[in-house]
């Protein structure tokens, strides 16, 4: 036969049915409570005639097969009992349903919204909301709350076949345009899943009787799959309670490293934030004042009838030195830093007589390393020599 039970008694977990076909370990019966994968809803967990159920599908003609862990020991005819596997169904029941809760915050909260799928795994679910509302922290915030407000007015759950016809007239009911489209091709009804006064939905999924069944919900994030599309994922269940556990643990680190309460860490955090940046400005004022000293102080040297200043810096990167030495090449003619670190580097800003981009090719050719530049820049690192080394070759 065609069609799982399971939407229609989603409560059912142990059933008997006649074996109509087997083939190796593939089982098709004459009627089954199982869910077969599909619509974004994994495949039941189960066991079918005292052999483990690994997984549940539906063929082209929407017969369900299911394939077993192991031979089984009976045959077309015999009426086996079927288990499905409770922890998990009540899961995929309860998150399901969550994702149309979610689906029906989202109506209150995103402009232009269109439905763009959903998948549960053992772990989170997610849904796709086609919008043109960007969704940042404060919408995901306000998307959890709606769906736990919702959660905790017990609003009932419930499914009906109705005429496609008159599911496309009632424009509150959201299609999942990808999967649902070539089923409607060939059916003259759909399965309208309707949360009381909160969200109508194609599906045909298995889904709780009563919102407060799904108990709390964790929003843990938002992607962006594609253009216009939006995914919000969330955690039912132990994985919620865990990720909850795991925010506060980290919401009470933050706040004792900084000397608050959680009520007060969002403007502690903001004010911390803000005197670093200031404190980070005001070292960057204080190093390159020192650095432009400190290439102020290089000896003079004459080299070839021109003017080089020469000498050691350290506590600063290439890059910084750089951007000082370009400066201060007033009344010189070429200007040669060498910065003192684990691989001493060099730098040198030249008026072009003496072409930069030589100098470096000369100190790397010495001393190895490498590097380049241009007549009037470059720098060279990674020298296989001391500063103090570098400058002596440099001053002879
Ligand atoms: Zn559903």
């Amino acid at each position: 036969m065609s069609d799982s039970l399971a939407p229609e008694s989603p409560t059912v977990r142990a059933f008997d049915a006649t074996v109509t076909r087997v083939d190796g370990r593939s089982v098709v019966l004459d009627e089954t409570y199982f869910y077969p994968e599909g619509g974004g809803q994994p495949a039941d967990r189960g066991v079918l005639g005292g052999v483990a159920v690994e997984h549940v599908r539906s063929e082209a003609d929407g017969t369900i097969v299911h394939d077993l862990a192991a031979d089984p020991d009976f045959g077309v005819g015999d009426e086996v009992t079927g288990v499905v596997d409770d922890d998990f169904r009540t899961y995929c029941m309860r998150a399901h349903t969550a994702s149309h809760v979610l689906y029906g915050a989202g109506r209150r909260i995103f402009d232009d919204l269109g439905y763009g799928g959903f998948d549960i795994s053992a772990e989170k679910v997610r849904v796709d909301f086609e919008t043109s509302t960007e969704v940042d922290d404060d919408a995901l915030v306000e998307l959890e709350r709606l769906v736990n407000r919702a959660v905790w007015d017990s609003r009932e759950v419930s499914w009906e076949e109705i005429p496609v016809s008159e599911a496309r007239e009632r424009e509150e009911i959201a299609f999942n345009v990808k999967t649902e489209e070539g089923v409607f091709a060939e059916s003259e009804t759909v399965r309208v899943v309707s949360i009381d006064g909160w969200d109508w939905a194609a599906c045909g999924g298995t889904h709780v009787s009563n919102t407060v069944e799904i108990g709390s919900v964790e929003v843990l994030g938002r992607s962006n799959p594609g253009e216009g599309l939006t995914r919000v994922e969330f955690a039912v269940g132990a994985s919620a309670i865990d990720r909850r556990a795991a925010v506060r643990t980290s919401a009470y680190e933050a706040a004792r490293a900084l000397g608050t309460n959680l009520d007060g860490l969002g403007e502690s955090a903001a004010t911390v934030a803000a005197a670093r940046e200031e404190l980070e400005s005001e070292l960057a004022d204080l190093k390159s004042e020192v650095l432009r000293s400190r290439l102020a102080d290089f000896e003079t040297v004459e080299r070839d009838g021109l003017t080089w200043r020469v000498g050691a810096v350290s506590g600063f990167d290439a890059n910084e030195v750089g951007d000082a030495a370009k400066e201060a090449r007033d009344g010189a003619d070429v200007v040669v830093a060498v910065g003192e670190s684990d691989t001493p580097f060099v730098v040198v800003a030249s008026a072009g007589d003496a072409a930069a981009g030589d100098v470096v090719a000369e100190v790397t050719g010495e001393f190895g390393g490498g590097g380049g530049g241009g007549p009037t820049f470059a720098q060279g690192g990674g020298l296989g020599a001391p500063a103090d080394e570098v400058l002596a070759y440099l001053r002879d």
